[in-house]
């Protein structure tokens, strides 16, 4: 499963909680420009709701020129199988993209008249979602141009259409959602998607199947994985996504980079799960995909990693059938150090926590979890990114031999660079907090989730004969957890052992961290929901449950303070110390609750202090950022790996920076376009 930065949400940090919302938001970050010194743009282009930015490969020198042509091999194979995700989305995708591709490249007319502009914007946007249906919102988008003009554009570029592309282009109400998931509908006819033949029905399809689902066997492949369903002679049946099937043109090319990928391994696990993965894409068959998955689970050594297949099953309305994707990613080595301390002294924190002794692990072990840096994407992953990732999804074997959690940490950093500190000087009170938010935001923020993720996760024992919090705390369960997890970090991003272990130079960052999380556990995350409306994902609730709670119990001795200033409210913290002590006692507090199964206590939390929202304070806060122009939504144009060749040997790679998103976005459909 992956996680993706909120809707609206513009920065964010961090991720990997092991919980199955496709939308999840660490930290709120609003420290920027401590990042921009080096003067990098970051920002690519600007259409519809779009943001499209770049990103950084950070480390990339410190690879061993054979891990670089590693990786160059395995970004390569990524995007090889381009053409699949257009294709899986919609059956016209293709067709359409191709005229785009062709009348953008032969238009020689003035490029500032309204119609060509139009024209110009409804093509970024179907690159953007890989068709022309909206990443997010899956509905189709709309052309602002006119169909006659549209005639024209393809006359003079010398382009036939089918009748149907062209209808679908035009006709707002053909195939107008790409993944219908509402109730009393048929959801398969109803939903626009290419993974089944356009008229099949739900019925036909759940009949085929139930019809070959064993539902005894305790270790069943991925039904439905990487095939279509269509009709043939002899009813419903599967077309293999596979080389010599459907989609072989790409995946032949796919193949091909893989085996190169092969020759270039750190090691020799990661070889042999490279080749079981170029078995199953020859013969489609989906116990070679559980094999290599067991395989690439267990490749744990090495710096360079990397997913590649048809993986995250939300595009299809049925759940079965898997988006093709590629993310590859080489190890963060700053952040990677920064974990491996606090995991050496998970016992420690363990053993120093509020909580109370009976909850406390004799013998804890630190979460498993990465940051890593991204080097490439492809398919589904791009240009929309996911901010961290945790596969396998396959249960059994996410059971039997584990998963592996990535954060995107280069992902992120981007984001949060390009957000600007726009936002940070609109809410925060003081220019004293502005500063200290710029020069000890991003190292408090990255403190935390180390903290959260390594320690807050691991902590913490359940009494003899109480349920997993699943069945204790039911739908309170995540909510509960990360603010437990949250509350972990914040007690001990202020404790002196921090600086004993030299992770912190003083305790700079850890106040800024608290300004942050007050901030925006207070207020400032409420621009991520519409009026009138509750908090309903579980990070949010979480915050304003530990802010709102420590404001609450600290209004006696002011620790933080809710000020207004023409109009505009603010919340300042007046003692760190005791605000730090708050949070230890709600730790302490939701600790017991978890460790005892004691519901009532804990939904109590929750309702009373996550979900309700002022609704006079979320008004003027959307009022405040409305002003601030972030885009909705926000994507990447990937970082070109260029090889440095030898006769005809690549010997090493580099990295080049495009500043064009519709360039990138032409130049893969010269390069990688191998369907028709
Ligand atoms: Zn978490």
């Amino acid at each position: 499963m992956k996680k993706y930065l909120s809707v609206i949400a513009a920065g964010a940090l961090v991720v990997a909680c092991n919980t199955e919302k496709p939308i999840e938001i660490e930290n709120e970050d609003m420290k920027m420009e401590a990042h921009s010194e080096d003067n990098f743009d970051w920002s690519v282009d600007k259409f519809a709701d779009i943001e499209v930015l770049r990103y950084q490969i950070p480390g990339w020198d410190q690879l061993k020129s054979k891990q670089r042509i590693y990786t160059y091999y395995l970004v390569e194979a990524g995007l090889a199988g381009r053409d699949i995700i257009w294709d899986q989305n919609y059956r016209h995708n293709l067709e359409i993209r191709h005229a785009l591709e062709k009348i953008l490249d032969m238009y020689t007319g003035d490029e500032t008249l309204e119609q060509w502009m139009a024209f110009e914007d409804y093509a970024k946007r179907v690159f953007f979602s890989n068709g022309i249906h909206h990443h997010y919102s899956k509905m189709k988008h709309a052309p602002g141009f006119e169909r006659t003009y549209f005639d024209e554009l393809l006359m003079a570029a010398g382009i036939e259409m089918s009748d149907e592309a062209l209808e679908a282009i035009f006709n707002p109400e053909m195939d107008k959602k790409k993944v219908v998931k509402s109730q009393g509908v048929d959801l398969v006819l109803a939903s626009a998607g290419n993974m089944y033949d356009s008229k099949m029905t739900q019925a036909e399809a759940e009949a085929y199947y139930s019809s070959i689902i064993d539902k005894e066997d305790a270790r069943p492949i991925s039904y439905g994985l990487n095939s279509k369903l269509v009709y043939s002679e002899n009813g419903v049946e599967e077309a293999v996504y596979k080389v010599g099937g459907l989609y072989g043109k790409s995946l032949e090319k796919v193949v091909f980079n893989l085996q190169q990928a092969a020759k270039y391994a750190e090691n020799e696990q990661q070889a042999t799960a490279l080749g079981l993965l170029v078995e199953y894409y020859q013969t489609g068959d989906l116990k070679k995909w559980d094999e290599y998955n067991i395989a690439w689970v267990q490749t744990k050594e090495g710096d360079v990693d990397y997913i590649n297949g048809f993986v995250e099953v939300y595009e299809d309305p049925l759940g079965k059938g898997g988006s093709y994707e590629t993310v590859v990613e080489i190890t963060d080595f700053d952040a990677s150090a920064r974990m491996k301390v606090v995991a050496d002294n998970v016992q420690w924190f363990e053993d120093n926590s509020t909580i109370m002794d009976e909850h406390k692990k004799k013998e804890v072990k630190g979460v498993s979890y990465k940051v890593v840096t991204v080097a490439g994407e492809a398919g589904d992953a791009s240009p929309s990114t996911p901010i961290g990732v945790n596969l396998p999804n396959a249960n059994w074997i996410r059971q039997e031999y584990g998963s592996k959690s990535v954060s995107l940490g280069n992902i992120e950093h981007a984001y949060e660079s390009a957000k600007g500190s726009g936002f940070l000087k609109e809410f925060a009170f003081s220019d004293s907090e502005i500063e200290r938010a710029k020069k000890y935001g991003t190292t408090g923020s990255k403190m935390h989730t180390a903290l959260h993720e390594v320690v807050g996760h691991a902590s913490g024992l359940i009494n003899d004969g109480v349920g997993q919090p699943s069945e204790t705390m039911k739908n309170y369960a995540s909510t509960l957890e990360e603010a437990r997890a949250d509350l972990v970090a914040l007690y001990f991003i202020m404790d002196a052992k921090m600086q004993e272990i030299g992770l912190m130079e003083n305790d700079e960052a850890g106040k800024a961290e608290y300004d942050n999380y007050i901030r925006n556990g207070m207020m400032t995350q409420l621009y991520r929901i519409l009026p009138g409306a509750e908090i309903e994902e579980d990070h949010m609730r979480n915050r304003q449950l530990v802010a709102s709670w420590a404001y609450e119990q600290g209004l006696p001795d002011n620790v933080v303070e809710r000020k207004t200033i023409e109009g505009k409210t603010y919340f300042v913290i007046n003692d760190y110390s005791k605000l730090r002590a708050l949070f230890g006692e709600l730790l302490k507090e939701i600790q017991r609750i978890k460790s005892e199964g004691d519901f009532e206590a804990g939904k109590a939390l929750v309702e009373g202090y996550g979900v309700q929202v002022d609704e006079e304070l979320h008004k003027e806060v959307l009022a405040r950022t409305s002003k601030l122009n972030i885009a909705p939504y926000r994507g990447f144009v990937n970082p070109v790996l260029v090889p440095v060749m030898e006769n005809d040997e690549v010997i090493d790679v580099k990295v080049e920076y495009v500043d064009s998103f519709l360039g990138q976005m032409k130049m893969y459909g010269e390069k990688y376009g191998h369907l028709d």
